[in-house]
């Protein structure tokens, strides 16, 4: 702990040079990743305690990883009702309120301890709000604490009240070594060297401090302001840094050379009216888009469009569109052959059916279409089974797909690997892929040749601010509009008691000749010893359950995320097939699966779920023209619960709900976090238009003026440091 020269403290400098770690500390520092001065410096707290270690327990929520220093009181041992297993429980009370204790299978530890003694407990809240409890938590003796201390830490609150940095903490590393670390660094004058990526004119216009200052604020604070200013400072900073990383990208698309798609415009509107139905106002302004786009007029680059829109409002006619006018064109100084489509789908499932549906859709306009997935490949039409799609051999299909023969291939991840190789490749289809970079269609292209169009659909609604970051290189299309004659779903918000009014209506509908979905939000029985949820219910256990009791009479399948992807497509064959009446699946359903035929979805222990993902979910059931239904099932009682799920019924579309989700839960509830590569802090900015708006416009003022950010050294380096770090996928 103690630094071996208190002064020529470099950021570079690996951190053992300066303290002395012990050999877990070591572990959980590298762990962390946290290697050098500078990645201690960038690591910033998650939250503030305001004058003590810990938490008060007033102050607590439901899923908090939290200390609370208290009075033990009111310890007892029993068999938990439900689950007739044994647990310990007790209570701690501080000066703003009290807490159960509760030690599941390790009902011991109650009687560990005396009743009256102050300890510091620290472990995972569980519960609801209002009844809460710390689930096996670590207990410290805190004996010795004075009294005085642990009661009314919240009095003084304006006063000279003093804020603790609270860092997300693994085993070896604490708060208070984080704490104490920082003052060694800030006293070694370490942060003079700190130099800052957002140019000095920008942080004066929108008030912001600058870098050295708001590493001291975010660390050691003196007062709120301090930490939110410093907070906003860096949430505008990593806007800021993917805005400029995304103005580049965009700024080198444009200069790359692309195909010259130009099918003239009445077969465009003659494939459009073989379809089966008169498409929407916005599917036509979406193929208007795109269709312009690809036209591929010099400045513009190649397409770079994202096409946004609820399940079911018809992606893939959009889709089969644009891939129709690729396939009516030439490659250039050829009068033979045409130019190929490759259309990427995140399971195989969903492949399968993009696959089925372009057959369909192109049944008038017969071109060859292949299909690659991990497990197989298919060819339509085929030689041999006329209408039919026929198995393939891999080399087979790679060696059309090579020279040409097969100008729209379908699959999988399969689809781009390195041994896949196009001979014109023009335009590459994404459904639900969140980013898809020029890197990546670089390498889809062949050498030397023009790089191909990108259209990347999705049917997961986000905000407003968060399409502008992390889509800040696309083009946005909306498909605003529901094809007509959808029946709106009936929702139903639900508490535990009713759950047989969900049950009878699904009977009729299965009697009626319809299926269902029973959402569960975990795969297995829960561990015990790991898992606080005891309630949320699990496929395999409710699967079986229903299967004896409710509707033994029907067929039952489960789908979840462990089944080999063999397994999944005997599963979903079935349920299309509809040999299956009933699928309990996990929320890998999620993501469009299409089974016309289901008009029903009961979702258990909605509350888990987030509004947009719940939206996504009951999207499985509006396919058709069917009435259908969705039973959103809270386990919990509580009117929040309810009232946060009633959104369900009264929001307009999928875009609302994720507005709301974002707001009332937290950035971390918008499905697909992960692959974006932001920060806790920089979701954070999200709620913030203005501020993403900002930083958008600073960020492509600037690399209109400096694209390669010869002026902004800094800038340059924090950005590379970045694309290190990201990895898509
Ligand atoms: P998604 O946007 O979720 O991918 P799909 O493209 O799968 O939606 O379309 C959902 C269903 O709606 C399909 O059965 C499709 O044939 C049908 N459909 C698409 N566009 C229209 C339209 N304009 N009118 C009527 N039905 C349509
Ligand atoms: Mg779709």
């Amino acid at each position: 702990m103690i630094p071996k020269a208190s002064s020529g403290v470099k950021l570079g400098d690996p951190l053992s040079d300066h303290f002395r770690l012990t050999a877990p500390q070591k572990k959980a520092l590298s762990h962390l990743k946290l290697d050098t001065v500078r990645d201690l410096l960038f690591y910033l707290p998650f939250r503030y305690d305001i004058g003590g270690e810990g938490s008060s327990i007033a102050g607590l929520a439901p899923g908090m990883s939290a200390s609370v220093t208290g009075v033990l009181e009111k310890l007892e041992t029993r068999k938990s009702w439900k689950r007739k297993i044994p647990v310990g429980e007790g209570r701690i009370k501080d000066g703003s309120g009290m807490i159960k204790v509760m030690w599941f299978n390790q009902p011991y530890l109650a009687k560990k301890f005396v009743e009256g003694t102050v300890v510091r407990a620290t472990g995972k809240i569980g519960g609801s709000p209002g009844k809460l409890y710390l689930a096996n938590p670590e207990i410290e003796l805190a004996d010795g604490l004075p009294e005085g201390e642990l009661f009314d830490q919240r009095e003084n609150k304006d006063s000279d009240v003093q804020m603790f940095a609270m860092y997300p903490e693994t085993s070896g590393v604490t708060s208070l070594w984080f704490r104490h670390a920082l003052d060694r660094v800030f006293k070694s004058g370490a942060l003079e060297q700190v130099e800052d990526p957002i140019p000095a004119a920008i942080l004066a216009k929108y008030h912001l401090p600058k870098l050295s200052s708001a590493l001291v604020w975010v660390h050691t604070p003196k007062s709120d302001k301090d930490a939110t200013s410093a907070r906003k400072r860096f949430a505008f900073e990593e806007v800021f840094l993917i805005q400029v990383e995304r103005g580049q990208e965009r700024a080198k698309q444009a200069r790359e050379k692309s195909f010259t798609i130009d099918a003239p415009q009445e077969d465009i509107q003659g494939f459009i009216d073989s379809f089966s139905f008169k498409a929407t106002a916005a599917q036509n302004r979406a193929i208007d888009a795109i269709v312009s786009d690809m036209k591929n007029i010099s400045g513009k680059g190649p397409m770079s469009r994202l096409l946004e829109g609820d399940v079911g409002s018809g992606k893939t006619a959009v889709a089969a569109t644009a891939a129709y006018a690729v396939v009516r064109t030439r490659p250039s100084g050829q009068t033979f052959g045409t130019l190929q489509v490759a259309y990427m789908a995140p399971t195989e499932i969903l492949a399968r059916q993009h696959f089925e549906s372009f057959i369909k859709v192109f049944e008038h306009n017969p071109v060859s279409i292949g299909l690659i997935t991990g497990s197989g490949c298919y060819k339509f039409p085929s030689k041999v089974f006329g209408g039919n799609p026929t198995a393939i051999s891999r080399a087979q299909l790679l060696k059309w797909v090579a020279n040409g023969e097969i100008p729209i291939l379908i699959g999988t991840h399969a689809l781009i690997q390195q041994s896949v190789i196009f001979k014109h490749l023009a335009l590459v289809i994404i459904d639900e892929q969140h980013r898809f970079g020029t890197n990546q269609r670089k390498k889809l292209a062949r050498k030397d040749v023009a790089i191909p169009h990108l259209l990347s659909m999705t049917a997961t609604p986000i905000p407003r601010t968060l399409a502008l970051t992390i889509y800040g290189d696309l083009d946005l299309t909306l498909l605003d509009e529901m094809p007509p004659g959808r029946k709106t779903i009936i929702t139903e918000i639900l508490g535990p008691e009713n759950r047989a009014l969900a049950y009878e209506r699904i009977r009729k509908e299965i009697e009626a000749g319809h299926q269902a979905y029973i959402i569960c939000p975990r795969i297995d029985e829960p561990d015990p010893q790991k898992e606080m949820a005891i309630q949320a219910k699990s496929v395999t256990a409710e699967a079986e359950r229903l299967g004896n009791t409710v509707f033994s009479d029907f067929g039952l399948d489960v789908l979840h995320s462990k089944l080999k992807p063999a397994e999944k497509d005997a599963v979903m064959k079935d349920f299309v097939e509809h040999k299956t009446d009933i699928l309990v699946a996990t929320s890998v359903v999620e993501v469009g699966v299409n089974v016309p035929n289901a008009t029903a979805i009961l979702i258990e222990g909605a509350e888990r779920f987030g509004l947009s993902q719940l939206h996504q979910l009951r999207g499985r059931v509006v396919r058709s023209n069917f009435q259908a239904y969705c039973f959103a099932l809270a386990e919990s009682k509580g009117e929040r619960t309810r009232d946060r799920l009633s959104a369900l019924k009264t929001a307009k579309n999928g875009f609302e709900l994720a507005e709301r989700d974002l707001m009332q839960r937290g950035p971390g509830e918008l499905s697909g976090r992960k692959q974006w590569g932001i920060s806790d802090i920089g979701m954070e900015a999200l709620k913030n238009l203005k501020l993403v708006e900002a930083a958008r416009d600073e960020a492509l003022a600037l690399v209109r003026e400096d694209e390669n950010l010869k002026s902004h050294p800094e800038l340059s380096a924090r950005i590379s440091e970045r694309e290190g770090k990201l990895h898509f996928e």
